[in-house]
């Protein structure tokens, strides 16, 4: 009995893996023409100040498959960046995103920086650089109105080179984020040999800030550094407004998350950065301004 209960166990978790690969196997080679069947857009997320002013946004990438429908990012872009296909996704991301605000601009809206998210495979590429520049040029948008996350455990091949690249790139003008801080201990993540200019507080350490004390002394630790540093501090994935409360008095002034305002689509986050249609936001605007 004990043996075939084994077995049965032993098959079970074996499928489980096989089926796994099977999906990632599917997704891969989906993915891989998604980009030339137009199956890929781009949602953007606010980023706001205490006040409810918006300081930026970001593209967050969007795909819906008409054969296995909408995939997360957090699914796909991890296989992506084991097949090597994300660095086709960010190029088409870093092309898409810089013909849109050369399109806002030219409606005449007033922008604020947008921030695409970088992976470890991307800084890898010795014209990474060359291709990002040339399209903030062909498109006429100045660097400062781009910014670049990174998380801190990108996974690099060459350490000292990504940080070479990123200096370049930083020197260029444009705004250098490290996101999701705070998870992952990474040669990038010595933020004195690192021209960074925010640091996003990983959603985990946000998460329930009023009540888990470890939490709150992690938030409050990155927040003094970040102040040492001169380096403006963002708290992502912030749901509720005890949270905003909450991290305004540890001295964190710049949020993100469901609390504010969802991903939204390209017409949607136009609106709402289009000053005469701020009245639009509900929730967060009211209160923030007796804030
Ligand atoms: P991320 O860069 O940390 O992006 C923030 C993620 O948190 C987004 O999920 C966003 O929808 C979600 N989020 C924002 N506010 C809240 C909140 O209040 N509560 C909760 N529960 N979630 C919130 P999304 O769009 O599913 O993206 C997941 C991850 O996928 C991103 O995490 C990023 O690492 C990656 N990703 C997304 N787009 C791209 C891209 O174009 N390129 C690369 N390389 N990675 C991307
Ligand atoms: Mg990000
Ligand atoms: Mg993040
Ligand atoms: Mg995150």
């Amino acid at each position: 009995h004990a043996v075939t209960d084994n077995d049965a166990v032993i098959n079970y978790y074996e499928m489980g893996s096989q089926q796994r690969f099977i999906e990632h196997q599917e997704i891969s080679i989906l993915l891989n023409e998604a980009l030339s069947n137009d199956e890929l857009y781009v949602d953007y997320q606010p980023k706001v100040r205490g006040d409810g002013s918006i300081i930026g946004m970001e593209a967050l990438l969007r795909w819906s498959s008409p054969i296995i429908g909408g995939v997360s990012p957090g699914v796909f872009i991890p296989i992506a960046e084991q097949s090597g296909l994300v660095l086709r996704l960010t190029r088409w991301l870093v092309n898409h995103v810089c013909i849109q605000i050369r399109q806002w601009e030219d409606e005449g809206l007033d922008i604020v920086p947008v921030a695409i998210n970088i992976s470890g495979p991307d800084l890898d590429q010795a014209d990474f650089k060359k291709y990002l520049i040339n399209c903030v040029v062909e498109q006429n948008i100045k660097p400062h109105f781009i910014e670049l996350e990174l998380t801190e455990s990108a996974k690099t091949q060459n350490i000292p080179d990504a940080i070479a690249t990123v200096q370049y790139l930083a020197s260029f003008g444009f705004c250098i984020t490290l996101d999701d801080f705070g998870v992952g201990y990474s040669g990038l993540s010595k933020l004195t040999n690192f021209p960074v200019q925010r640091v996003k507080i990983d959603r985990q350490f946000i998460t329930n800030i009023q009540s888990d004390a470890k939490n709150a002394q992690v938030v409050e630790a990155i927040v003094a550094m970040c102040k040492v540093f001169k380096i403006d501090v963002l708290a992502e994935g912030v749901e509720d407004l005890r949270e905003v409360d909450c991290l305004l008095e540890m001295g964190c002034k710049s949020f993100q998350g469901f609390a504010f305002a969802r991903p939204m689509s390209r017409r949607s986050i136009a609106k709402l950065i289009d000053k005469t249609q701020m009245p639009n936001v509900k929730l967060p605007l009211k209160r923030q301004n007796k804030i």
